[in-house]
Protein backbone atom coordinates (compact mmCIF):
# COMPACT_ATOMS: atom_id res chain seq x y z
CA UNK A 1 0.00 0.00 0.00
CA UNK A 2 3.07 2.38 0.69
CA UNK A 3 3.92 2.84 -3.20
CA UNK A 4 0.40 3.68 -3.96
CA UNK A 5 -0.25 6.92 -5.67
CA UNK A 6 -2.14 9.23 -3.43
CA UNK A 7 -5.48 9.02 -5.55
CA UNK A 8 -5.51 5.16 -4.70
CA UNK A 9 -4.96 5.58 -1.00
CA UNK A 10 -7.78 7.88 -0.98
CA UNK A 11 -9.94 5.39 -2.40
CA UNK A 12 -8.50 1.88 -0.75
CA UNK A 13 -6.08 2.84 2.21
CA UNK A 14 -7.52 1.42 5.76
CA UNK A 15 -10.73 -0.20 4.46
CA UNK A 16 -11.26 -3.28 6.55
CA UNK A 17 -14.23 -5.64 5.50
CA UNK A 18 -16.57 -7.52 7.63
CA UNK A 19 -17.52 -11.70 7.22
CA UNK A 20 -19.90 -9.62 4.55
CA UNK A 21 -17.51 -8.75 2.30
CA UNK A 22 -18.92 -5.09 1.89
CA UNK A 23 -18.04 -3.15 -0.94
CA UNK A 24 -18.20 0.03 0.90
CA UNK A 25 -17.41 0.70 4.24
CA UNK A 26 -19.33 -0.19 6.74
CA UNK A 27 -20.74 2.28 9.48
CA UNK A 28 -20.32 0.35 12.74
CA UNK A 29 -22.22 2.25 14.83
CA UNK A 30 -21.72 0.95 18.45
CA UNK A 31 -20.08 2.54 21.57
CA UNK A 32 -18.80 -0.78 23.32
CA UNK A 33 -17.53 -4.46 21.95
CA UNK A 34 -18.63 -7.61 23.90
CA UNK A 35 -15.45 -9.85 24.93
CA UNK A 36 -15.65 -13.58 24.76
CA UNK A 37 -14.57 -13.47 28.49
CA UNK A 38 -13.36 -11.26 31.65
CA UNK A 39 -9.86 -12.61 30.74
CA UNK A 40 -9.95 -11.59 26.71
CA UNK A 41 -11.47 -8.27 28.92
CA UNK A 42 -8.68 -7.73 31.00
CA UNK A 43 -6.46 -8.83 28.01
CA UNK A 44 -7.65 -5.60 25.60
CA UNK A 45 -7.27 -3.28 28.22
CA UNK A 46 -4.13 -4.12 28.72
CA UNK A 47 -2.75 -3.82 24.97
CA UNK A 48 -5.65 -3.85 22.30
CA UNK A 49 -4.49 -5.47 19.55
CA UNK A 50 -5.24 -3.68 15.87
CA UNK A 51 -8.69 -5.40 15.09
CA UNK A 52 -9.45 -5.03 18.83
CA UNK A 53 -11.75 -2.40 20.50
CA UNK A 54 -12.89 -1.11 23.56
CA UNK A 55 -15.00 1.60 23.23
CA UNK A 56 -15.77 4.36 21.00
CA UNK A 57 -14.25 7.18 22.93
CA UNK A 58 -11.19 5.13 22.55
CA UNK A 59 -11.38 3.62 19.45
CA UNK A 60 -13.88 2.41 16.74
CA UNK A 61 -14.15 -0.05 13.33
CA UNK A 62 -15.14 2.95 11.07
CA UNK A 63 -13.29 5.73 12.91
CA UNK A 64 -9.75 3.41 12.63
CA UNK A 65 -10.55 2.86 8.92
CA UNK A 66 -10.69 7.22 8.44
CA UNK A 67 -7.60 7.53 10.19
CA UNK A 68 -5.60 4.87 8.89
CA UNK A 69 -6.67 6.25 5.38
CA UNK A 70 -5.36 10.06 6.47
CA UNK A 71 -2.13 8.75 7.84
CA UNK A 72 -1.30 6.83 4.45
CA UNK A 73 -2.48 9.83 2.13
CA UNK A 74 -0.78 12.29 4.92
CA UNK A 75 2.69 9.80 4.75
CA UNK A 76 2.87 9.20 8.91
CA UNK A 77 2.93 6.22 11.03
CA UNK A 78 -0.53 6.95 12.56
CA UNK A 79 -3.49 9.36 12.67
CA UNK A 80 -6.51 9.94 15.64
CA UNK A 81 -9.41 11.17 15.17
CA UNK A 82 -11.42 13.59 16.85
CA UNK A 83 -15.10 15.32 16.70
CA UNK A 84 -14.01 18.91 14.58
CA UNK A 85 -10.93 20.49 13.63
CA UNK A 86 -10.35 22.29 16.62
CA UNK A 87 -10.73 19.32 19.12
CA UNK A 88 -7.86 17.79 16.44
CA UNK A 89 -5.56 21.35 17.31
CA UNK A 90 -6.60 21.40 20.92
CA UNK A 91 -5.85 18.01 20.99
CA UNK A 92 -2.41 18.51 19.53
CA UNK A 93 -1.03 20.87 21.76
CA UNK A 94 -2.52 19.99 24.80
CA UNK A 95 -1.52 16.33 24.60
CA UNK A 96 2.21 17.54 23.92
CA UNK A 97 2.41 20.98 26.52
CA UNK A 98 2.92 21.40 30.24
CA UNK A 99 3.22 24.09 32.56
CA UNK A 100 6.56 26.01 31.79
CA UNK A 101 6.94 24.75 27.91
CA UNK A 102 7.57 27.70 25.31
CA UNK A 103 5.70 27.19 22.52
CA UNK A 104 6.39 29.86 19.15
CA UNK A 105 3.02 30.21 16.97
CA UNK A 106 2.19 32.18 13.54
CA UNK A 107 0.54 34.88 14.60
CA UNK A 108 -1.55 34.64 11.29
CA UNK A 109 -4.20 31.95 12.61
CA UNK A 110 -8.41 31.02 13.00
CA UNK A 111 -9.42 32.65 15.60
CA UNK A 112 -10.30 29.97 17.57
CA UNK A 113 -6.83 28.00 17.24
CA UNK A 114 -5.40 31.83 18.80
CA UNK A 115 -8.05 31.17 21.65
CA UNK A 116 -6.42 27.68 22.19
CA UNK A 117 -3.35 28.85 22.20
CA UNK A 118 -4.55 31.36 25.13
CA UNK A 119 -6.14 29.07 27.36
CA UNK A 120 -2.46 27.25 27.45
CA UNK A 121 -0.96 30.60 28.47
CA UNK A 122 -3.61 30.57 31.11
CA UNK A 123 -2.11 26.92 32.84
CA UNK A 124 1.53 28.56 32.40
CA UNK A 125 2.54 27.54 28.97
CA UNK A 126 4.61 30.68 27.44
CA UNK A 127 3.38 31.37 23.84
CA UNK A 128 5.54 33.78 21.51
CA UNK A 129 3.76 34.88 18.14
CA UNK A 130 5.59 35.77 15.22
CA UNK A 131 5.00 36.93 11.88
CA UNK A 132 4.63 33.48 10.14
CA UNK A 133 6.41 34.77 7.05
CA UNK A 134 9.41 36.04 8.63
CA UNK A 135 12.08 33.29 9.16
CA UNK A 136 14.04 35.59 10.89
CA UNK A 137 11.60 35.79 13.78
CA UNK A 138 10.94 32.30 14.02
CA UNK A 139 14.65 32.07 14.39
CA UNK A 140 14.89 34.55 17.03
CA UNK A 141 11.79 33.71 18.81
CA UNK A 142 12.75 29.72 19.59
CA UNK A 143 15.63 28.72 22.12
CA UNK A 144 16.75 25.72 23.65
CA UNK A 145 14.27 24.03 25.13
CA UNK A 146 10.87 25.17 22.84
CA UNK A 147 8.69 22.61 22.76
CA UNK A 148 6.68 23.65 20.15
CA UNK A 149 6.23 25.19 16.80
CA UNK A 150 2.76 25.65 15.65
CA UNK A 151 1.76 27.34 11.97
CA UNK A 152 -0.86 26.96 9.48
CA UNK A 153 -0.24 27.28 5.86
CA UNK A 154 -1.72 28.63 3.96
CA UNK A 155 -3.24 31.06 6.51
CA UNK A 156 -6.67 32.50 7.41
CA UNK A 157 -7.76 34.40 6.11
CA UNK A 158 -4.84 36.44 4.18
CA UNK A 159 -3.33 33.21 2.43
CA UNK A 160 -0.01 34.34 4.10
CA UNK A 161 2.35 31.03 2.85
CA UNK A 162 4.75 29.48 5.36
CA UNK A 163 7.99 28.21 4.75
CA UNK A 164 7.19 24.95 6.01
CA UNK A 165 10.94 23.17 4.86
CA UNK A 166 12.64 26.21 6.49
CA UNK A 167 10.47 26.61 10.06
CA UNK A 168 10.82 23.12 10.33
CA UNK A 169 14.45 23.29 10.41
CA UNK A 170 14.53 26.10 13.02
CA UNK A 171 12.28 24.10 15.00
CA UNK A 172 14.12 20.91 15.06
CA UNK A 173 17.66 22.82 15.87
CA UNK A 174 16.36 23.15 19.69
CA UNK A 175 14.15 19.71 19.29
CA UNK A 176 10.54 21.15 18.85
CA UNK A 177 7.77 19.48 17.78
CA UNK A 178 6.32 21.11 14.50
CA UNK A 179 2.98 21.40 13.91
CA UNK A 180 0.97 22.66 11.00
CA UNK A 181 -2.88 23.13 10.53
CA UNK A 182 -3.01 22.22 7.00
CA UNK A 183 -6.55 23.21 6.39
CA UNK A 184 -6.17 25.55 3.52
CA UNK A 185 -3.22 23.37 1.74
CA UNK A 186 -6.24 20.19 1.88
CA UNK A 187 -4.48 16.86 1.68
CA UNK A 188 -4.54 16.59 -2.15
CA UNK A 189 -1.76 19.64 -2.31
CA UNK A 190 0.26 19.07 1.37
CA UNK A 191 4.00 17.91 1.41
CA UNK A 192 3.93 18.96 4.91
CA UNK A 193 5.83 15.72 6.15
CA UNK A 194 7.96 15.55 3.61
CA UNK A 195 8.87 19.22 3.86
CA UNK A 196 9.60 18.62 7.65
CA UNK A 197 6.75 18.65 9.61
CA UNK A 198 6.26 16.17 12.58
CA UNK A 199 2.48 16.81 13.57
CA UNK A 200 -0.60 17.52 10.53
CA UNK A 201 -3.88 18.79 11.95
CA UNK A 202 -7.23 18.57 9.41
CA UNK A 203 -10.02 20.07 10.04
CA UNK A 204 -12.38 16.99 7.95
CA UNK A 205 -15.65 19.84 7.94
CA UNK A 206 -13.75 21.63 5.38
CA UNK A 207 -12.74 19.52 1.89
CA UNK A 208 -12.72 16.11 3.60
CA UNK A 209 -15.92 16.15 4.37
CA UNK A 210 -16.77 18.21 1.53
CA UNK A 211 -20.35 18.73 1.53
CA UNK A 212 -21.02 20.95 4.45
CA UNK A 213 -22.48 18.14 6.12
CA UNK A 214 -20.41 17.06 9.57
CA UNK A 215 -17.81 18.52 11.46
CA UNK A 216 -14.48 16.47 12.40
CA UNK A 217 -10.51 16.61 12.63
CA UNK A 218 -8.09 14.43 12.52
CA UNK A 219 -4.30 14.76 13.80
CA UNK A 220 -1.42 12.80 11.34
CA UNK A 221 1.74 12.43 13.25
CA UNK A 222 4.37 9.41 14.33
CA UNK A 223 2.86 6.18 15.86
CA UNK A 224 4.78 7.33 19.09
CA UNK A 225 2.96 10.88 19.15
CA UNK A 226 -0.05 9.43 18.08
CA UNK A 227 -0.32 6.94 20.34
CA UNK A 228 1.89 7.58 23.49
CA UNK A 229 1.26 11.57 23.58
CA UNK A 230 -1.89 11.78 21.83
CA UNK A 231 -4.20 9.25 22.58
CA UNK A 232 -3.84 8.96 26.39
CA UNK A 233 -5.16 12.77 26.11
CA UNK A 234 -7.95 12.48 23.92
CA UNK A 235 -8.99 8.92 24.78
CA UNK A 236 -9.44 10.49 28.35
CA UNK A 237 -11.32 14.10 27.42
CA UNK A 238 -13.77 12.45 25.23
CA UNK A 239 -13.26 14.09 22.23
CA UNK A 240 -14.03 11.35 19.71
CA UNK A 241 -15.11 11.15 16.25
CA UNK A 242 -18.67 9.97 15.48
CA UNK A 243 -18.34 6.52 13.42
CA UNK A 244 -21.20 7.88 10.99
CA UNK A 245 -19.03 11.34 10.62
CA UNK A 246 -16.30 8.89 10.33
CA UNK A 247 -17.98 6.85 7.56
CA UNK A 248 -19.16 10.20 5.56
CA UNK A 249 -15.39 11.69 5.68
CA UNK A 250 -14.10 8.84 4.21
CA UNK A 251 -17.24 8.52 1.09
CA UNK A 252 -15.95 12.26 1.17
CA UNK A 253 -12.08 11.11 0.61
CA UNK A 254 -12.98 9.27 -2.18
CA UNK A 255 -13.88 12.40 -4.49
CA UNK A 256 -11.48 14.78 -2.29
CA UNK A 257 -8.69 14.77 -5.24
CA UNK A 258 -10.84 15.11 -8.06
CA UNK A 259 -13.08 18.13 -5.91
CA UNK A 260 -9.95 19.94 -4.57
CA UNK A 261 -8.30 20.49 -8.17
CA UNK A 262 -11.49 21.31 -9.84
CA UNK A 263 -12.38 24.05 -6.92
CA UNK A 264 -8.67 25.59 -7.02
CA UNK A 265 -9.25 25.75 -11.08
CA UNK A 266 -12.30 27.49 -10.67
CA UNK A 267 -10.07 30.10 -8.04
CA UNK A 268 -7.46 30.39 -9.76
CA UNK A 269 -9.73 31.48 -12.67
CA UNK A 270 -11.52 33.76 -10.58
CA UNK A 271 -8.73 35.63 -9.19
CA UNK A 272 -7.24 36.11 -12.61
CA UNK A 273 -10.25 37.67 -13.45
CA UNK A 274 -10.82 39.50 -10.59
CA UNK A 275 -7.31 40.75 -10.15
CA UNK A 276 -8.09 44.19 -11.64
CA UNK A 277 -11.18 44.87 -10.87
CA UNK A 278 -11.71 48.44 -10.15
CA UNK A 279 -14.10 47.78 -7.14
CA UNK A 280 -11.33 45.84 -5.23
CA UNK A 281 -8.08 46.83 -4.04
CA UNK A 282 -6.36 43.99 -4.11
CA UNK A 283 -6.92 40.30 -4.86
CA UNK A 284 -4.78 37.91 -3.02
CA UNK A 285 -4.51 34.42 -4.04
CA UNK A 286 -1.12 32.27 -3.54
CA UNK A 287 -1.96 31.11 -7.42
CA UNK A 288 -1.41 34.32 -8.90
CA UNK A 289 2.30 35.90 -9.54
CA UNK A 290 1.40 39.07 -8.04
CA UNK A 291 1.43 37.05 -4.17
CA UNK A 292 4.65 37.78 -2.38
CA UNK A 293 5.53 33.92 -1.99
CA UNK A 294 3.67 33.14 -5.14
CA UNK A 295 7.03 30.77 -5.84
CA UNK A 296 7.04 29.27 -2.24
CA UNK A 297 3.43 28.54 -2.72
CA UNK A 298 3.84 26.62 -6.21
CA UNK A 299 7.05 25.02 -5.05
CA UNK A 300 5.06 23.78 -1.61
CA UNK A 301 1.71 22.74 -2.89
CA UNK A 302 1.86 23.13 -6.66
CA UNK A 303 -1.22 25.22 -6.44
CA UNK A 304 -3.41 28.42 -5.09
CA UNK A 305 -5.50 26.44 -3.23
CA UNK A 306 -9.29 27.27 -3.27
CA UNK A 307 -9.79 30.30 -1.38
CA UNK A 308 -9.26 33.79 -2.97
CA UNK A 309 -9.12 36.58 -0.62
CA UNK A 310 -9.92 39.98 -1.67
CA UNK A 311 -10.22 43.34 -0.26
CA UNK A 312 -12.81 45.65 -1.62
CA UNK A 313 -12.39 49.01 -1.94
CA UNK A 314 -14.78 51.18 0.43
CA UNK A 315 -14.57 49.53 3.53
CA UNK A 316 -17.07 47.78 5.39
CA UNK A 317 -20.18 48.87 3.69
CA UNK A 318 -18.79 48.06 0.43
CA UNK A 319 -17.70 44.13 1.62
CA UNK A 320 -21.67 44.26 2.47
CA UNK A 321 -23.13 45.35 -0.34
CA UNK A 322 -21.19 42.67 -2.44
CA UNK A 323 -21.97 39.93 0.40
CA UNK A 324 -25.68 41.28 -0.09
CA UNK A 325 -25.87 41.38 -3.81
CA UNK A 326 -24.58 37.94 -4.42
CA UNK A 327 -27.00 35.11 -5.60
CA UNK A 328 -25.17 31.66 -6.17
CA UNK A 329 -22.32 32.44 -3.31
CA UNK A 330 -23.63 31.68 0.02
CA UNK A 331 -22.77 34.03 2.79
CA UNK A 332 -21.67 31.68 5.29
CA UNK A 333 -18.36 30.78 7.46
CA UNK A 334 -17.66 27.63 6.44
CA UNK A 335 -15.12 26.77 3.67
CA UNK A 336 -13.95 23.53 1.40
CA UNK A 337 -18.19 22.98 0.37
CA UNK A 338 -18.93 22.21 -3.23
CA UNK A 339 -21.07 25.09 -2.38
CA UNK A 340 -18.74 28.43 -3.04
CA UNK A 341 -19.30 30.35 0.54
CA UNK A 342 -18.30 33.28 1.10
CA UNK A 343 -17.22 35.49 4.20
CA UNK A 344 -16.55 38.69 6.46
CA UNK A 345 -14.11 37.84 8.56
CA UNK A 346 -13.78 41.11 10.11
CA UNK A 347 -17.20 40.60 11.31
CA UNK A 348 -17.72 36.62 12.17
CA UNK A 349 -14.68 34.67 12.04
CA UNK A 350 -12.05 37.02 13.37
CA UNK A 351 -14.79 39.24 15.17
CA UNK A 352 -13.89 38.71 18.81
CA UNK A 353 -10.28 40.36 18.06
CA UNK A 354 -9.61 43.62 18.91
CA UNK A 355 -9.31 46.38 16.63
CA UNK A 356 -5.51 46.63 16.67
CA UNK A 357 -5.12 42.46 16.27
CA UNK A 358 -7.06 42.66 13.19
CA UNK A 359 -5.21 45.78 11.64
CA UNK A 360 -1.87 43.85 12.34
CA UNK A 361 -3.17 40.54 10.91
CA UNK A 362 -4.54 42.25 7.79
CA UNK A 363 -8.16 41.45 8.19
CA UNK A 364 -9.01 44.52 7.25
CA UNK A 365 -13.25 46.28 7.05
CA UNK A 366 -13.52 45.40 3.43
CA UNK A 367 -11.56 42.30 3.32
CA UNK A 368 -13.45 39.23 2.07
CA UNK A 369 -12.74 35.34 2.05
CA UNK A 370 -14.32 33.35 -1.37
CA UNK A 371 -14.13 29.35 -0.92
CA UNK A 372 -14.87 28.28 -4.60
CA UNK A 373 -17.04 25.11 -5.09
CA UNK A 374 -17.81 23.19 -7.40
CA UNK A 375 -20.40 25.04 -9.57
CA UNK A 376 -19.68 26.27 -12.96
CA UNK A 377 -16.98 28.67 -13.29
CA UNK A 378 -18.66 31.27 -15.38
CA UNK A 379 -21.87 31.48 -13.64
CA UNK A 380 -19.63 32.58 -10.39
CA UNK A 381 -18.02 34.60 -12.18
CA UNK A 382 -20.92 36.13 -13.57
CA UNK A 383 -22.53 36.16 -10.04
CA UNK A 384 -19.45 37.92 -9.06
CA UNK A 385 -19.47 40.69 -11.29
CA UNK A 386 -22.76 41.66 -11.17
CA UNK A 387 -22.72 41.99 -7.24
CA UNK A 388 -19.25 43.63 -7.74
CA UNK A 389 -21.46 46.30 -10.43
CA UNK A 390 -23.72 46.80 -7.53
CA UNK A 391 -20.59 48.13 -4.62
C1 LIG B 1 -12.14 25.46 10.29
C2 LIG B 1 -10.75 25.49 10.75
C3 LIG B 1 -10.42 24.93 11.99
C4 LIG B 1 -11.46 24.36 12.94
O1 LIG B 1 -12.15 23.28 12.42
P1 LIG B 1 -13.61 22.84 12.96
O2 LIG B 1 -13.85 21.55 12.28
O3 LIG B 1 -14.55 23.94 12.60
O4 LIG B 1 -13.49 22.70 14.44
C5 LIG B 1 -9.10 24.99 12.39
N1 LIG B 1 -8.15 25.52 11.60
C6 LIG B 1 -8.44 26.05 10.39
C7 LIG B 1 -7.34 26.62 9.57
C8 LIG B 1 -9.74 26.04 9.92
O5 LIG B 1 -10.03 26.58 8.73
Amino acid sequence: MSDWKTRTKLIHAGARRSQYGEMSEAIFLTQGFVYDSAGQAEARFIEAGPDEFIYARYGNPTVRMFEERMAAIEGTEDAFATASGMAAVNGALTALLRAGDHVVSARALFGSCLYVLEILARFGVEVTFVDGTDEGQWRAAVRPGTKALFLETVSNPTLEVVDIAAVAAIGHDVGATVIVDNVFATPTFSKAVALGADVVVYSATKHIDGSGRCLGGVVCGSRAFVRKVLEPYLKHTGAALSPFNAWVMLKGLETLDLRVRQQAATALAVARALEDHPKLARVIYPGLPAHPRHGLAMAQMGSGGTVVTFEVAGGQAAAFRLLDALRIVKISNNLGDAKSIITHPATTTHQRLPAEQKAALGITPGLVRLSLGLEDEADILADLRQALDRV
